[in-house]
């Protein structure tokens, strides 16, 4: 089902905030991608206009009808990082760079999500390891983040909360295949997808 709004979290990483110049957030840093970017397509079509679309692979949850963060999944919140850079000199809206067409693929299944758990995920780029993170490197927990949401924001059941990228986030070019794991603390596999780039 698609989500009315994805609430996105910058920098949620510290190692990940450093690879890009940036300092780690005294709180959450909150940007949104339409609800309309998120899609099941494991072929995604990069838009004709992009010249540097980054991977950043995140742990996504779904507020469920009681408002609860009950269950998670994969989802790449793509991004393009030529016209975010021109954007962020500017001090401008990263929309653009942020909320394109398919700019938040999302992995089909969903598992239930334990507050707490110190979940890990991985991002291969053509069976290449390029990024890994652990739940409990967040800077902002979940919990917190749910907290600093429902405070300033019309949080709607379905919507989505991408909770941060880890580091090693890197171009993404076309005919490349990425492959997304989720693993439990025992790091047994949850949820393993694939995406195709073209
Ligand atoms: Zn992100």
């Amino acid at each position: 089902m698609t989500p009315k709004n994805i609430w996105a979290v910058g920098r949620n990483y510290a190692d990940h905030a450093h690879e890009l110049g940036n300092e780690v957030p005294k709180e959450p840093l909150v940007f949104l991608k339409s609800g309309s970017t998120a899609t099941e397509k494991n072929v995604i079509i990069l838009p004709e206009w992009t010249i540097l679309v980054h991977h950043e692979l995140e742990i996504a949850l779904r507020w469920d009808e009681n408002r609860q963060l009950s269950d998670m999944t994969l989802a790449l919140d793509l991004t393009e990082r030529h016209f975010q850079d021109q954007l962020k000199k500017k001090g401008a809206p990263w929309t653009l760079a942020k909320s394109f067409k398919d700019s938040c693929p999302v992995a089909k299944e969903w598992v239930p999500y334990v507050e707490g758990t110190n979940y890990s995920i991985e991002l291969y780029v053509n069976d290449i390891l390029r990024q890994q993170g652990f739940a409990n490197q967040m800077i902002f927990s979940t919990k917190t983040l749910k907290k600093y949401l429902e405070a300033h924001f019309p949080v709607e059941p379905g919507d989505f909360l991408l909770t941060g990228t880890p580091s090693g986030v890197g171009p993404i070019l076309r005919g490349d295949t990425l492959k997304g794991v989720l693993y439990n603390e025992l790091g047994q596999t949850l949820i393993e997808t694939e995406w195709l780039f073209d």
